[in-house]
């Protein structure tokens, strides 16, 4: 049970990892970028993550994304590419619920890729605060 185990976590594990490879090259740099963190800073971390991924968002006016009832201006995520709304294509307000979206805050979706991105990190760090 415990070898099934292991070997369960090692292909989560492995999982995670290929949806961060295949990423694009620059988005794929910040979601690694844990790797040269020490862990003190882990927090400190998946905030600065998240700031840098804001950095890669294309909002653009309400309007434009079919949204009329706000002036917020809107984008779709830049890593998973989801709406806020299962349905429409309206993207999320910009930029608060894409950072919500990110760090799986409110009711929103959570963002499967930086959520695989916070898994390996915390993994990572926590591996190395028991050594
Ligand atoms: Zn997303």
């Amino acid at each position: 049970m415990n070898d099934d185990l292991r070997r369960l976590k090692d292909e989560l594990g492995q999982a995670r990892a290929t949806i961060i490879a295949l990423m694009p090259d620059e988005i794929r740099k910040v979601l690694e970028s844990y790797l040269t963190q020490k862990r003190e800073d882990a927090h400190k971390w998946e905030y600065e993550a998240v700031e840098r991924i804001l950095e890669f968002a294309q909002p653009r006016p309400a309007q434009e994304m079919g949204e009329s009832l706000s002036s917020t201006q809107r984008t779709f995520c830049p890593l998973c590419e989801r709406n806020a709304r299962p349905g429409t294509s309206k993207g999320y307000a910009f930029p608060r619920a894409l950072f919500d979206h990110l760090l799986g805050r409110g009711n929103l979706y959570h963002c499967p890729v930086f959520r695989a991105a916070l898994a390996l990190a915390r993994d990572y760090f926590g591996s190395r605060g028991s050594h």
